[in-house]
């Protein structure tokens, strides 16, 4: 028997009457619009519904578990492991529309709707002199609600944490529609079991957000940036160790192999680097002082550390421009290659150089072209796997696995923050113990018995 019901023309016609006929889309272009993320995966829903509230939300999944509809929900779409693609079919549940926001300055507290952009909630904070720093790179086109889901990073988080650091609570549907607000609006709180660092990161697999209790703190007053040039990628992820256990913490602490510089560097403000170059794009902030001194002791170790140049952002437009810069680079390797494989490994930032200087013995023995850059001071390196065209999939699959069990030996984890999806759902086994497996899935089938909410991903492994 099929798992789940296909959308007939009457089962869209009660799924119009449960949420308002308004908010369920059929067109082409719709689903169309729903059927991509920034993986190469696509998969087409049979319907999107955009609802406006928690009440509409929650009405869908009651719907969806009477009649056995999968519910995927969807941000906007920028997750790297196919997390918001509907795998099997039914409903895409377009969260986008609910972008309610509200900054309370004397709670330090914002109230969001998940569909409110990442970088609307930062500079809706900054009117008010108050800071939300988690910054993934895609940031400007990124949900809340998305980046709780994924309990997203970005280069700032370094120094400040990530997402889940700064959800204090929130609102979700649960699968079975059930509306439930957890954890609080105040800065502490340890009344019953948490059941919000439960939902933040699940991946839309165990709720739906609906609302978002989010901590702002104050804006630092002074940011200071500056990239260092290395004269090989060895030196530069040495100078991020160095610089990690040097006495100060950075504000963003990024990394460019060369092959990025390559891709990229035709948008850098400054002329051509050496052949090899490698990049380390680095910020302290706090008061001007802090700032300027943290930057100093930064400039020092980067020296020690064989820095060619130390080239300071001119001012705003500069900075900007450096990290507009950094945030194209996954983009145009994207764009490059037509077997691209985004993996987000995180290692102790002890085993990074040994771990990077291992890579060229990877290429060689499966034939595939690793670009490598990110958060490297959290120790999260973006490999992003690239091969000139999918008859060598099988060779890319098995070094990308012979990858993955390195980083294990060495102490690290998978994913730092893109997730599992569906992407990196079969490497699960390779990280995770099966008891640590079978508690997580009892979780997943005790919250959703019938397994409506995005079905296909992290624990839910039926083959799609
Ligand atoms: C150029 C680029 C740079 C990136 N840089 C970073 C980075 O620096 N750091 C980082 O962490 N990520 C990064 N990402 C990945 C991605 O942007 C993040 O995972 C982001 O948090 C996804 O947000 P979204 O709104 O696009 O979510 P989607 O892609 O739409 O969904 C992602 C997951 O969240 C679930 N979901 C979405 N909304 C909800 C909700 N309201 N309730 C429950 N579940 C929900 C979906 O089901 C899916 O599983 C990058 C992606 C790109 C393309």
């Amino acid at each position: 028997m099929p798992r789940f019901s296909p959308l007939t023309p009457a089962l869209l016609d009660e799924i119009r009457a449960a949420v308002g006929g308004s908010a369920v889309l059929t067109t082409a272009a719709d689903l169309d619009a729903a059927s991509a993320d920034a993986t190469t995966e696509r998969r087409r829903p049979e319907a999107v519904v955009r609802p406006a509230s928690a009440e509409q939300v929650s009405a869908l999944l009651r719907l969806a578990n009477a009649r056995r509809f999968p519910v995927t929900p969807r941000g906007t779409g920028t997750g790297l492991a196919g997390g918001a693609l509907a795998f099997h079919g039914g409903v895409v549940l377009d969260l986008s529309a609910m972008d309610e926001l509200t900054v309370e300055p004397a709670n330090l507290l914002a109230v969001a709707g998940p569909g409110v952009l990442t970088h609307t909630l930062r500079s809706e904070a900054e009117k008010h002199g108050l800071f939300y720093p988690p910054d993934p790179a895609s940031l400007k086109d990124s949900t809340l609600g998305g980046n709780a889901a994924t309990n997203a990073g970005g280069p700032a988080c370094v120094k400040y944490g990530v997402t889940k650091n700064y959800v204090l609570g929130l609102t979700a549907v649960l699968p079975t529609g059930e509306i439930v607000t957890c954890g609080t609006r105040t800065r502490k709180g340890v009344v019953g079991y948490d059941l919000t660092q439960l939902l933040v990161g699940s991946e839309g697999t165990l709720g739906v957000i609906t609302t978002l209790f989010l901590k702002l703190i104050p804006l630092p007053r002074a940011v200071r940036t500056q990239v260092a040039v290395f004269p090989s990628l060895d030196k530069a992820v040495a100078g991020v160790a160095a610089i990690m256990a040097g006495g100060c913490c950075p504000s963003a602490c990024e990394f460019l192999d060369p092959r990025c510089l390559a891709l990229v560097g035709d948008l850098l403000p400054f002329g051509d680097l050496p052949r090899d170059a490698s990049l380390l794009l680095l910020e302290t902030d706090g008061s001007e002082q802090a700032a300027d001194a943290d930057m100093a002791l930064v400039s020092e170790v980067c020296k020690k550390s064989g820095a060619l140049h130390l080239l300071p952002a001119t001012g705003p437009a500069e900075r900007e421009t450096l990290w507009n810069v950094r945030r194209q680079v996954s983009l145009r390797i994207h764009d490059a290659w037509p077997v691209y494989v985004p993996e987000d490994v995180v290692l102790p930032l002890a085993e990074i150089a040994g771990f990077v200087a291992e890579l060229p013995r990877y290429e060689k023995k499966f034939g595939f072209t690793v670009y490598a850059f990110g958060h490297a001071g959290d120790g999260n390196i973006h490999l992003n796997i690239t091969a000139p065209d999918r008859s060598t999939l099988d060779r890319v699959e098995a070094g990308t696995i012979a990858l993955l069990k390195r980083v294990l030996e060495l102490g690290g984890t998978m994913s730092g923050e893109h997730g599992i999806g569906f992407t990196k759902q079969r490497f699960l086994g390779l990280e995770l113990s099966p008891a640590s497996r079978c508690a997580q899935t009892a979780i997943k089938k005790a919250l959703d018995p019938n397994g409506i909410l995005n079905p296909g991903k992290l624990f839910d492994e039926d083959p799609a």
